[in-house]
């Protein structure tokens, strides 16, 4: 059978400053190496600080995918040379006296699967190496610290995946949660971060690093599930190994032999106390946490009757339920979720695009109103919410400035119907004998107002004229 486990690295993107020194969590604005301080670069005499805050979204994310917390936490030094690690260790927490991680023995279900969740430890994020120079033999390696120390949670599974799709909608599942919960960014680079173990029925465990997107994780796992398998199909074993997923060629490739953990030769970080957790503070975080996404989209269902598919599409975004919390009312919700969901969510459909966005919850609550009361014909809203999302214009101003106003002017569109009864001269005479005729003459009278007219009233208006 095959196996594969999941450990996901996601940065805490929304904090002010490192897991253990006061320099900037958020990195990414910076020349390389001036967002760094004698902690972070690890110079002798330093000690770290823990970060209260980064603690806390850590037990939030622990609490979200149902782990148990302990009462005390500790953290530990995992011991490796690479140039990206200043102090040739990195600070992380490992369970070897009982879990004294943030999390531990979670569980999370995905299409009605169980997926386990080992442990989630926080820890230090390392520095980036950079290559520069145009050709192998040319490049040098370059070592950028901003990086090393910004706060990290790292989720580890137990191995219960089966196959490829399971990952992906587990990781897809994930970042919607990390999202709702406020903790990353999954659109900034380099935030989420996922690396994979498989192993099939004969073989050893291959660790796959270096993947750099979720996307490509669901790849190097079906790359690496059908090389083991012709390895084995050949009798050959499959080593226990660490390969890198190789971006450009999409394959995975021989790193090195695999460390056990007691290769690192994790020892109690000394400079940081053990920290006790006070049940009422996790308690405090648990009632503030935000609603998570099932709640809501059950919510959704229940109480404004909005269709199951729209509801899990609007509740799995945070950008769009936050818009449409702030919008809706209990009459409006339904017409506000549609909006959203069948036309807003094509207009924006690129993180860029909802930087930009000039719509805000006023303008869902107006359209919405006068969609229901019958001023503008559905497909001349799908116009007026295309102009705000551009420019962020009121819709009365949009209204009147792009002419859409419904025609339910009696007399005007009376004198509209006279016309159309003119020039379909045939459609009329038929209307005895094939009653459905009268839809074709609605249909060319809302044609001649460019969709504005009103078709209940156009309806009514013909059939008096024609049949009575
Ligand atoms: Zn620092």
């Amino acid at each position: 059978m095959t196996k594969i486990g999941l450990e996901i690295h996601c940065q805490l993107t929304k904090l002010e400053s490192k897991l253990f020194c006061p320099c900037k969590a958020d990195y990414r604005e910076f020349e390389p190496n001036t967002n760094i301080c004698p902690i972070c670069i690890g110079l002798p005499g330093s000690l770290p600080r823990l970060n209260k805050k980064a603690l806390e979204k850590g037990t939030v994310i622990s609490l979200a995918l149902n782990c148990k917390i302990p009462e005390k936490i500790s953290f530990y030094r995992k011991n490796y040379f690479y140039p990206d690690l200043p102090k040739n260790y990195q600070i992380t927490q490992f369970d070897a006296y009982g879990p004294t991680s943030i999390g531990s023995n979670g569980k999370i279900s995905i299409e009605g699967k169980e997926i386990r969740i080992r442990r989630i430890q926080l820890e230090e994020d390392p520095g980036r190496l950079i290559y520069e120079g145009s050709s192998e033999k040319t490049q040098i390696t370059l070592v950028d610290y901003n990086r090393a120390g910004t706060p990290l949670v790292e989720i580890v599974t137990e191995p219960d995946f089966e196959n490829p799709k399971q990952v992906r909608i587990f990781l897809n599942i994930l970042v919607d949660l990390l999202e709702n919960l406020g903790v990353s960014e999954p659109a900034l680079e380099g935030a989420l971060r996922a690396d994979g173990n498989v192993s099939i029925e004969g073989g050893n465990k291959v660790e796959i690093k270096n993947v750099t997107s979720f996307h490509d994780l669901e790849k190097a796992v079906h790359f690496e599930i059908t090389r083991q398998q012709s390895l084995v199909d050949r009798g050959i074993p499959v080593e226990l190994e660490t390969r890198q997923w190789d971006d450009r060629r999409k394959i995975t490739v021989s790193a090195r032999s695999k460390e056990e953990e007691q290769d690192y030769r994790y020892f109690l970080e000394g400079d940081i106390p053990w920290v006790t957790l006070d049940p009422q503070h996790i308690q405090g975080l648990k009632n503030k946490m935000p609603e998570s996404i099932s709640s809501k989209r059950d919510r959704y269902v229940t109480q404004y009757n909005i269709t199951e598919q729209v509801a899990d599409v609007l509740s799995s975004d945070k950008f769009y339920s936050d818009l449409f919390e702030q919008a809706h009312n209990e009459t409006n919700a339904k017409e506000i979720a549609n909006i959203i969901t069948t036309d807003l969510m094509g207009f924006v459909d690129t993180n860029e695009k909802r930087q930009k966005l000039k719509l805000n919850p006023q303008h869902l609550t107006d359209l919405a109103n006068v969609i229901m009361t019958n001023k503008i014909t559905r497909s001349s809203a799908k116009i007026a919410l295309q102009e705000i999302v551009n420019t962020g214009k009121s819709l009365s101003d949009v209204i009147s400035e792009l002419d859409l106003g419904h025609v339910s002017d009696e007399s005007a569109l009376s004198e509209i119907i006279n016309q159309v009864i003119k020039e379909h001269g045939n459609a009329v005479n038929e209307i005895k004998e094939k009653p459905e005729t009268i839809n074709f003459l609605v249909g060319k009278v809302m044609q001649k107002t460019k969709g504005k007219a009103d078709p209940t009233l156009t309806l009514e208006l013909l059939k008096k004229k024609l049949i009575s």
